[in-house]
């Protein structure tokens, strides 16, 4: 997949997609598989906004099983068991252990109770109960003191960011246009939305588009784009926080979840491409949409979760590999707790329109088929192709999900040199060359927090690789020494804005 010029594009389009997170993507691989010619316009990278912020997991959500998102909750557990069917290795099994103790919350018949019925909407049985000794054989890290056991549960977890660029691959594969650092605007006849106005943000120029239907899935920025039509909800962005960690720091086994001492929210902790993730907080973000990044005080709240949980590791913010944070287009339900907010989407329409914002990642696939409906009333032939398997029947391995079948032969076939871990990561050079070869590259950034996640999981954002990837882009992209040095910068400050740890 190549970034087309503005020239290269057609006059005119059936769907124009606004918005290259999982839920544009999802509506552009729904749409091209309906035999529609479509366009996806992406103002940054492909998964710049929320899609690569996101906590990672494919889950039903077991707080929202207890705020009574009844409906929500069964939607999700029920797309994670067709998403790790159909993708597997990108969405992997994630058993949980939830610790249970005699001197703080959850009870035990409590999470008993919830978990048999996150179970039952799943159709799986998955969670169990584990004595004492059993649960710190399975996680020796945990908190030992009024131990009473732990609560075993399963969800799924993937690189987001990665899951958006597979869809969108694939979709571009299959005929559809994807066009990344082109920011549109709506464009109006006396009908209705007629089309878009272009402007390429990295080269300069704008165009005109005409199309018969266009999708706002702006997440966060859905009433920007089109200002506040009647119908569209009103957002109310909420920000969530999180730490990395290296493997060493946190030698965790698998993922735990447990309670915040302050407060009772659920908060967790997995190993995830290497590293460890933990999160995250809830709250309202009044900043700049395109910069969220954790604040001192979220940082502390964190840091004092997860010294409560892991006493024998007591962990600092400064001492974290990377931070991030990501804001959840949530639509304003007038609760005063952010957590209280209802995280079901909002889908509006207009003559030539469908907004869609709110939701989560892992339900993009019903999202996505939702959008397609409601266009089709409008055009009927944008009614959505009949379900097929996400991504044709592909091997579980890591390089297949994250490539497809191609890449995972190139990345394979390479010089045994390119396919050596990079550092303590689980990246290679191999991969960093396919993903400069096809996967829209634009930035030095692109590349090492959303095609990989090295600028995460590595120390101080992947510093010590610069060499062999500066000759790596040299060779592929033609970079030269001026081009190299502007995007090693724009990296850097990247980097240091939005997930250097706080000094000590
Ligand atoms: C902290 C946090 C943790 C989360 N954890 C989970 C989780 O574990 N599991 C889960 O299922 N969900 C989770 N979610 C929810 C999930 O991440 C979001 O629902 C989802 O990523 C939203 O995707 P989106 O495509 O709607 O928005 P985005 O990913 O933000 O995509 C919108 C895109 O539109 C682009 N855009 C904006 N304006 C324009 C324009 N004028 N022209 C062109 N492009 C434009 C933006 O650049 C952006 O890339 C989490 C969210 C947060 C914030």
């Amino acid at each position: 997949m190549n970034r087309p010029a503005l020239s290269e594009l057609a006059g005119r389009y059936d769907l124009v997609v606004i918005g290259g997170g999982i839920t544009g993507a999802g509506v552009f691989r729904e749409a091209v598989r309906s035999g529609a010619r479509v366009l996806l316009v992406e103002a940054g990278d492909y998964a710049s906004g929320t899609s690569s912020a996101s906590s990672k997991l494919v889950h039903g959500g077991l707080r929202y099983l207890k705020s009574g998102q009844w409906r929500l909750t069964r939607e999700s557990v029920r797309e994670r068991q067709r998403l790790l069917r159909e993708a597997p290795g990108l969405v992997a099994p994630l058993p949980f252990v939830m610790p249970i103790y005699a001197d703080r919350p959850p009870g035990r018949w409590l999470m008993q109770i919830g978990l048999r019925l996150y179970d039952a909407m799943a159709g799986v049985r998955r969670s169990a109960w584990l004595g004492a000794e059993a649960a710190l054989a399975r996680e020796p890290t945990l908190r030992r003191e009024q131990l009473r056991g732990a609560m075993l549960y399963e969800d799924a977890q993937t690189d987001d960011a990665r899951l958006v660029l597979r869809l969108i691959v694939d979709a571009v594969a299959a005929g559809g246009t994807a066009i990344n650092y082109t920011e549109a605007r709506l464009r109006r006849d006396g009908a209705g939305v007629a089309g878009v106005t272009l402007r390429d943000v990295a080269g300069g120029g704008e165009r005109e588009i005409g199309a018969a239907m266009v999708v706002n899935a702006t997440g966060a920025w859905a009433d920007r784009l089109d200002g506040a039509p009647p119908g569209a909800p009103k957002l109310r962005p909420l920000r969530g926080s999180h730490l990395l960690f290296s493997a060493q720091q946190l030698p965790l086994r698998q993922a735990v979840s447990w309670l915040h001492p302050r407060d009772g929210r659920p908060v967790f902790a997995y190993p995830w491409e290497g590293a460890i993730l933990y999160g995250t907080t809830d709250l309202d973000h009044d900043d700049d949409l395109a910069q969220p990044r954790p604040t001192a005080a979220e940082l502390a709240y964190l840091i004092e979760g997860l010294q409560a949980q892991f006493p024998d590791h007591p962990l600092q913010a400064h001492e974290a590999l990377a931070t991030y944070a990501g804001v959840r287009p949530v639509v304003a339900g007038g609760q005063a707790d952010p957590s209280s907010e209802s995280r079901e989407s909002a889908l509006w329409t207009a003559p030539g329109l469908v907004g869609i914002t709110g939701g989560k990642l892992t339900t993009f696939r019903v999202t996505a088929r939702e959008v397609l409906e409601a266009a089709a009333r409008q055009r009927p032939s944008l009614r959505p192709a009949s379900a097929t398997p996400l991504f044709e029947a592909q091997a579980g391995d890591r390089l297949t999900a994250r490539y497809g079948r191609a890449g995972a032969a190139a990345i394979g076939a390479a010089p045994e040199a390119e396919r050596l871990p990079l550092g303590d990561t689980p990246y290679c050079l191999a991969e960093l060359r396919w993903a400069l070869r096809h996967e829209a590259v634009l930035h030095l950034d692109d590349l090492l927090l959303r095609r990989t996640r090295l600028g995460l999981v590595s120390p101080r954002g992947g510093e010590a690789l610069y060499a062999p990837i500066g000759a790596l882009c040299r060779e592929v992209l033609g970079w030269d020494e001026t081009r190299w040095l502007r995007e090693c910068e724009r990296y850097r400050t990247i980097w240091r804005t939005r997930h250097a740890p706080p000094p000590p």
